[in-house]
C-alpha cells in the first residue's frame, strides 16, 4: 500500500490542552483500559473546564461587565463539571427535570441555574419555581402555566422572555415582536406571580457581531420593560461561544484540498463544523462585550442601564476537557485503504449523526511504546455494530502503523457533544464509562443524578 499526497488527506491534528498528550504517554491510560476491561471509555479533565469557565468569568469582569455564565448542560453530561459551576458567577443551564435534578444534587442552588427549552413540562415548571430559578419563557400559552403553578405554589416565578432572533424568524424559538410586547404587558396583569427579569436569545452559529447587536436590542427592551414597572435588569445572550479544534493553517490546507478521493466509499460531508475559527472562547465574550453599538461598546451599554449580560456556553466550556478511547478489534483493506474495527459503536461520535464527521485526527496509542516505527498507513474507522452505516470516520486518516488488537484508538477533545448527545444501549453494550483525571488519580464519573461527596 502506498501512501501517495492524492490518496492522502491533509493531516488535521487536533490542538490541545498539555494534559491529553501526557495522560495518553502515561501508565495510567492503560491502568485504566485494563480496569475497564476492554470496552471504550471517555477521559475527562474537570480542571481544564475550570480553567476555561474562569477565562469567560474573567472576560465579563475585564470589560467590568457583571454577568453570570452559566454551563449549557446538554454538552456533556458528566457530573464532575457541576462541582466546578458552584463558584461565583458561573452556574448552570438545564432543559429537562433530570438536568435540574442533577444540578441541585451537585450543589448548584437555584438561583445560579437558568431554565431554558422549548415548552417545559409542568414538572419542571414545579420544581424551577420551588427552587426559584430563572425561567426562560418561550411562548404566551407557557407564560400562563408558569403563572398558574407559581400562584398554586404561593411562588414568584422569575422570568425571562425569550426573544425571536430578528435574523432567524424561522426559528421555533422565541415571542416575535407583537407577542412579545403583548407578554410584556401580560406579566403586569399576572401580579404577584410573575416577575419579569429581562430577556433572552440564543442564536446559531458563531459569529460576534449578530449577538452584540441583538444584546443592545435586548438592552433597549429591558429599558421599556421597565418604564412599565417591571424590574428587568437581565439579558441571556445564550451559547454559541466558539471553538477551535485544529490549527488555522491545517484547516485552510484541508478545506483547499478536500475532494471526495479522501473518504471511505467518496461520503465526503456536506457540511461540517467550522473546525477552525476565530475569535473562540474567552475573545470572543470580548469581542462581543466590545463590538460598537450605536457609538458606545456593548459593555458601556450595559453598565450605563444597569443590565447584567447572562451567558449559556456548553461547548466551549468543555473545549479541551475530554477525548474518547476505543481499543483496535481489527483492520482489513478496501480499496486502496484499510477499514479498521474498534470496540465501540459510532454514536459516541456523535457528529456522524448529523450526516456530517469529526474531523480532526484520530491517534494511536500502543502499549509499551511508540507505533512510529512501523511503515504509515490510511484508514477508516467504523464502529463494532452489524450497522453498514456505523462508521466514526468516512475520511481515511493517516497512522503511522498499522493499528492491531491491544491498541487504543483516541479521538481528542470530544467532550462538546461528541461523547454522549447520541450514545445508546444498542446491541445491548453498556455505555462507555466516563474516566475523571486529575492530581495523578482517577475514578468513574456517575452521571445521575447525585455524586458521593469527595
Ligand atoms: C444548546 C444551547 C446552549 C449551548 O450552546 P453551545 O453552542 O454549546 O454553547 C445554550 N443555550 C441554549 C438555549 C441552548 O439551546
Amino acid at each position: 500500500m502506498v501512501l501517495t499526497d492524492a490518496t492522502l488527506s491533509t493531516p488535521l491534528p487536533a490542538t490541545e490542552r498539555p494534559w491529553a498528550p501526557e495522560l495518553r504517554d502515561s501508565g495510567m491510560l492503560w491502568e485504566i483500559a485494563r480496569a475497564l476491561g476492554g470496552g471504550p471509555f471517555h477521559v475527562i479533565h474537570p480542571e481544564t473546564f475550570a480553567e476555561n469557565l474562569d477565562d469567560l468569568i474573567g472576560a465579563l469582569a475585564a470589560e467590568r461587565t457583571p454577568g453570570r455564565v452559566y454551563y449549557g448542560k446538554k454538552a456533556n453530561k458528566a457530573s464532575a463539571w457541576l462541582r466546578e459551576c458552584i463558584r461565583p458567577g458561573a452556574g448552570v443551564d438545564v432543559a429537562s427535570v433530570p438536568e435540574l435534578a442533577h444540578a441541585l444534587g451537585n450543589g448548584l442552588r437555584g438561583e445560579a441555574i437558568g431554565v431554558t427549552g422549548a415548552a417545559k413540562s409542568d414538572g419542571l415548571l414545579w420544581l424551577s419555581l420551588r427552587h426559584r430559578c430563572l425561567i426562560a419563557v418561550d411562548a404566551a400559552d407557557e407564560l400562563e402555566r408558569v403563572a398558574r403553578l407559581a400562584a398554586e405554589l404561593g411562588e414568584t416565578a422569575e422570568v425571562l422572555l425569550r426573544v425571536l432572533p430578528p435574523m432567524a424568524t424561522t426559528s421555533r424559538f422565541g415571542f416575535a415582536p407583537d407577542d412579545l410586547a403583548a407578554a410584556v404587558r401580560r406579566c403586569a396583569d399576572l401580579g404577584g406571580s410573575v416577575v419579569l427579569r429581562g430577556f433572552s436569545f440564543h442564536l446559531d452559529g458563531y459569529d460576534p457581531v449578530p449577538r452584540a447587536r441583538l444584546a443592545a436590542h435586548l438592552v433597549d427592551l429591558c429599558r421599556d420593560a421597565r418604564a412599565l414597572g417591571h424590574p428587568a435588569t437581565k439579558i441571556s445572550i445564550g451559547g454559541g461561544v466558539a471553538v477551535a479544534y485544529v490549527a488555522e493553517e491545517d484547516w485552510r490546507r484541508f478545506e483547499e484540498g478536500r475532494h471526495d478521493g479522501w473518504f471511505h466509499s467518496g461520503r465526503n460531508p456536506a457540511r461540517t463544523y467550522p473546525y477552525h475559527q476565530a475569535p473562540t472562547g474567552a475573545a470572543m465574550v470580548t469581542a462581543i462585550l466590545r463590538h460598537d453599538t450605536g457609538g458606545v461598546p456593548l459593555a458601556d451599554r450595559l453598565r450605563d442601564a444597569g443590565v447584567e449580560l447572562l451567558l449559556e456556553p456548553g461547548r466551549a466550556l468543555v473545549d479541551g476537557a475530554g477525548f474518547s478511547v476505543f481499543p483496535v478489534l481489527g483492520r482489513k483493506p478496501s480499496g486502496d485503504h484499510l477499514i479498521t474495527t474498534v470496540a465501540g459503536l459510532s454514536m459516541s461520535l456523535s457528529e456522524q449523526w448529523k450526516g456530517s464527521e469529526f474531523l480532526p485526527d484520530p491517534v494511536l496509542v500502543r502499549a509499551g511504546g511508540s507505533p512510529e516505527a512501523g511503515e504509515p498507513v490510511r484508514t477508516a474507522v467504523v464502529g463494532s455494530s452489524c450497522m453498514e452505516y456505523d462508521v466514526f470516520t468516512w475520511r481515511t486518516v493517516r497512522l503511522p502503523a498499522e493499528p492491531r488488537p491491544g491498541d487504543l484508538l483516541v479521538y481528542p477533545n470530544t467532550a462538546g457533544y461528541q461523547m454522549d448527545k447520541n450514545e445508546s444501549g444498542f446491541h445491548q453494550l453498556p455505555l462507555p464509562p466516563k474516566v475523571v483525571v486529575g492530581d495523578g488519580s482517577w475514578h468513574v464519573d456517575t452521571d445521575y443524578p447525585v455524586q458521593e461527596f469527595r
